[in-house]
């Protein structure tokens, strides 16, 4: 395969840019080689510099769950560009996105929006301090929610991807009001409550963690932090912006029941624009200003472009409900192939799969948890994800992310994919 201008813009990238890209993972560190500059996208294609085409399973990292150039989010920026690309003030169609919400939402009567997934965390942790008065929150080994100080302490996703869960940068001070528990074990939850009586604002957590690969929550774990937060006065936050409106249209708290106090969330609600919110009970928003004292604001929050992309994909998620299921087809499609290939080959790897969500790790461990998930042979995925991109698949360039699927996959990719997991299988034993 020919990178050569991929290369070129690499080497030229690194004079100017930080390791030459934007955001860590996409330097291609943990998987070797050089990264991909992509000059387009299409349906369920991605295409480089050098007009390599490549199959999507990632997905720019969760939003694109209609794949890309989906026209009627398309059409929707045009038509929004020809009014004005900012006004800093409000627009109808940040009344409609509320409403949009507020109506898909299980736990949300309000919301606020913002401008990227960390803004929504750091401000609805924020939230939750001042709303209860108490300074600590409780956050889990392996959960990544966005680059704010508090929450880069045993995180997940490119942080733990580049050896750095704990950033330096954080200081003492801060990191001694973030609490850890490891995922999926109420009984350590119910001890920190215990060591911590009184002192807990906020328990927050991916329902289901995208961030350390995908790991599923053990029965009755998400129900228990619930009955545990209602017990002690803390408030449960769930950090959706990877499973909102892509695990169901009302996110993991639909697909599993579990209602929270606050939601986070990002990706899909911008439609491929640079698009946050958080939301809940209508007692705890109206703590933010300018009713209540808990201050967060955003020059460009709200804007009509990022508006106008997020109300298309919203209201085409909400008009189809039939997406969730061509995407568990998808899925289980995948799955049930990848499965298959690893026993026709006698692979004791695991996978770990909800929705248009998987994972396949190089561990024979069962993964629950941070740890179990750092069992992984990281070298071994390095070399699969290079055998694949080979092949024409663009998966996540690190074994702690998980893939994100979209409704562009169809019956020609689909087999494109498990042909080209067989062959990569079996090049790397
Ligand atoms: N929370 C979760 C669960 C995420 O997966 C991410 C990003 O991947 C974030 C928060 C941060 O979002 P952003 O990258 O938009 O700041």
């Amino acid at each position: 395969m020919n990178i050569s201008k991929s290369k070129t813009l690499f080497s030229q990238a690194q004079h100017s840019i930080p390791g030459g890209v934007n955001s860590p993972v996409r330097a291609f560190k943990a998987v070797g080689g050089d990264p991909l500059f992509i000059k387009r996208a299409d349906g369920a294609y991605l295409y480089d510099e050098d007009d390599n085409a490549f199959i999507e399973l990632i997905n720019s990292w969760g939003p694109m769950i209609l794949g890309h150039n989906h026209p009627e989010i398309k059409e929707a920026i045009i038509k929004a560009m020809e009014n004005g690309t900012s006004f800093g003030a409000p627009t109808a169609r940040e009344v409609h996105i509320a409403e949009r919400i507020v109506q898909m939402v299980p736990s949300i009567e309000k919301v606020r929006m913002v401008n990227s997934g960390t803004e929504a965390t750091m401000s609805a942790v924020r939230l939750a301090r001042g709303y209860t008065g108490r300074d600590k929150f409780v956050k889990f080994e392996g959960n990544y929610h966005g680059h704010g100080d508090a929450f880069l302490i045993a995180a997940g996703s490119g942080a733990i991807t580049m050896g750095a869960p704990n950033s330096p940068g954080v200081t003492t001070g801060t990191a001694k009001d973030t609490l850890l528990a490891p995922y999926n074990d109420l009984e350590a939850v119910k001890q920190l409550a215990e060591a911590n009586k009184g002192e807990i604002a906020a328990i927050i957590l991916e329902p289901v963690p995208g961030n350390m690969g995908l790991v599923l929550p053990k029965e009755g774990f998400l129900e228990g932090l619930r009955s545990l937060c209602d017990k002690e006065g803390i408030l449960l936050i769930f950090d959706e912006v990877m499973t909102g409106f892509r695990l169901a249209a009302g996110g993991a708290q639909e697909r599993f029941g579990v209602i929270p106090d606050l939601t986070t969330m990002g990706k899909i609600i911008g439609g491929g624009m640079p698009v946050g919110a958080y939301g809940g009970k209508k007692e705890i928003m109206d703590y933010v200003s300018p009713v209540g004292p808990v201050y967060q604001a955003g020059t460009l929050s709200g804007n009509p472009i990022a508006m106008a992309a997020g109300m298309a994909m919203l209201d085409h998620l909400n008009d189809h409900p039939e997406v969730y299921e061509q995407l568990e087809t998808i899925g289980t499609r995948l799955v049930t192939g990848v499965k298959k290939s690893l026993e026709k080959l006698g692979l004791s790897y695991t996978m770990t799969h909800l929705g248009s969500m998987y994972s396949l790790f190089f561990t024979d461990q069962e993964v629950i948890d941070f740890e179990t998930a750092k069992s992984s042979n990281t070298e071994l995925f390095g070399k699969y994800f290079q055998a694949m991109l080979k092949r024409g698949v663009y998966l996540p360039p690190s074994q702690f992310e998980s893939l994100f699927l979209s409704t562009a996959l169809k019956d020609k990719e689909i087999n494109h994919i498990l042909q080209a997991n067989e062959e990569s299988l079996k090049e790397i034993l």
